[in-house]
């Protein structure tokens, strides 16, 4: 990981040159006048002028500098401006910016070679989009046709894009303004020990009764209208719920049991950010399709896509896959996924984030645990964490209340402004904080970003009313 210390080292300097406050309020000024942001109220927004950034860090136009335990979106798993990835968007660019689906292209071919090769076996194939909804909607596409059955079981703790379809099959509250949404989606509760929906006292309990349920939901559904069971691998922006072990087996022996496909949403969990290249990697359990997207190429360019099983590509060698998309397999995307994950393989970053999760991140964590009574549960792997807080350990009371907006957001809002004050950018969500750094950050940087948590948690602790 020398290239990421050097990076690190580079970065003082490069945001000390950066400073531009005044270019800075000619960008809010621009963004404020004609950029429409997702999900906000346009009026009560304020965006942040971004300057640059490198590694696991990046600078606004003041000379501020952020540690970022966010990866923007979870998506920024090789950090900012690896070398590598720029050089091959830069290569690419001059040599052939665009070319339609329909041809055969070097970047295209090889990155979805790269991506096979580290799918489980008997994943041999990949269609392209340009980011993980669409990588959903086109494994349900699949996995309808290829079955000629319709329902669609998804998790009501998920998130699975914003399209139409993608909407309808998330289950937190994002996906309430789109309803009444796509027909034949069904939602069931996966496992989450911590606030279990089956009164589970411990992961095995909740393994087993979340089967359970799984198993009655598809009694009543008709397993035989199922065509597949989606689901986030372990899911992310809703609590980074980590499934218990032997969980994922079991709904992938109901799926073989009814002849119902598997579609592992990977778009938050895969490319290293659970410490695997795919978190399913973690239980050997090999799924009918993998969607992907974000870190495939941390997002230097849109790319997503659906890595396909022998199987089920076999449904469309004869008869035409209905779907696709102007820039399915675009080569600028193409080239920095390939980029990228020749660097993951090079630089050893799934292994250096499995053990940053080992190592660094779970213990340190668990320290915080000890020392604030307002963290209820930390739970990940990999650099792929979440903070639960709570107002009472023994009522398991949230912080803030589910979906929780303006004043009762409070003790949030407050807890962000103070990681935001000392320099670290965080990933906060209902009543926690992931840790999702970039897979490629050090143990030091590590350290200095926990730090700061265990400075802004003392905020968190002042609305702690248990014993
Ligand atoms: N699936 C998961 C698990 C996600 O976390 C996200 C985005 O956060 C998506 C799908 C949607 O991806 P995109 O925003 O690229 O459409």
């Amino acid at each position: 990981m020398t290239d990421t210390t050097d990076r690190t080292a580079a970065t003082a300097a490069k945001a000390a040159t950066h400073a531009d406050p005044a270019e800075g309020k000619r960008v809010h000024e621009l963004d404020r006048s004609h950029v429409f942001h997702s999900w906000s109220a346009q009026a009560k927004i304020d965006p942040l002028p971004i300057a640059g950034g490198q590694g696991s860090w990046f600078w606004d136009y003041d000379g501020n500098r952020y540690l970022d335990f966010s990866s923007q979106l979870v998506n920024v798993n090789i950090g900012y401006q690896h070398p590598k990835v720029v050089a091959a968007i830069q290569e690419q660019a001059a040599k052939l910016a665009t070319i339609a689906p329909t041809f055969a292209n070097d970047a295209r071919g090889e990155a979805a070679r790269l991506i096979a090769e580290v799918a489980p076996q008997g994943l041999d194939t990949v269609f392209f989009t340009n980011g993980g909804a669409e990588a959903n909607e086109n494994a349900i596409r699949m996995a309808r046709l290829h079955t000629g059955r319709h329902k669609v079981l998804a998790a009501y703790r998920s998130y699975h894009g914003a399209t139409a379809g993608s909407i309808t099959v998330t289950g937190d509250p994002r996906r309430w303004a789109s309803e009444p949404g796509m027909p034949g989606v069904v939602h069931y509760w996966g496992p989450y020990t911590y606030r279990s929906s089956f009164h589970s006292g411990n992961d095995e309990e909740e393994c087993q009764r979340a089967l359970q349920h799984l198993r009655e939901t598809l009694m009543v559904e008709g397993p035989h209208t199922v065509a597949a069971i989606l689901l986030e691998t372990i899911v992310g922006t809703n609590g980074v719920l980590v499934p218990p072990d032997g969980y994922l087996q079991g709904v992938r022996e109901l799926c073989d049991e009814h002849g119902i496909l598997l579609i592992a949403d990977e778009v938050m969990a895969g490319f290293g950010r659970a410490g695997e290249w795919f978190a399913i990697d973690h239980w050997g359990v090999t799924p009918d399709l993998i969607c992907f997207a974000k870190g495939v190429n941390s997002g230097y360019v849109p790319l997503g896509g659906v890595i396909i099983s022998d199987d089920i590509a076999a449904t469309f060698q004869e008869r035409a896959y209905p779907g696709g998309l102007t820039y399915s397999g675009h080569p600028l995307a193409c080239a920095s996924a390939v980029a990228s994950i020749r660097a993951f393989h090079e630089e050893g970053i799934v292994e250096h984030a499995r053990s940053l999760g080992t190592d660094v991140i779970g213990p340190a964590l668990a320290e915080l645990a000890g020392k604030h009574p307002s963290v209820g549960d930390v739970r990940g792997l990999g650099v792929f964490w979440a903070v639960e807080l709570v107002r009472d350990r023994a009522t398991r009371e949230p912080l803030v209340p589910f979906n929780a907006a303006g004043a009762e957001n409070q003790p949030m809002v407050e807890f962000t402004a103070a990681c935001k004050e000392r320099g670290l950018w965080p990933f906060v969500h209902f009543n926690g904080t992931h840790v999702v750094p970039p897979c490629t950050i050090t143990a030091d940087e590590v350290r200095h970003g926990i730090g700061i948590l265990d400075e802004a948690l003392e905020v968190a602790d002042r609305y702690y009313t248990g014993s």
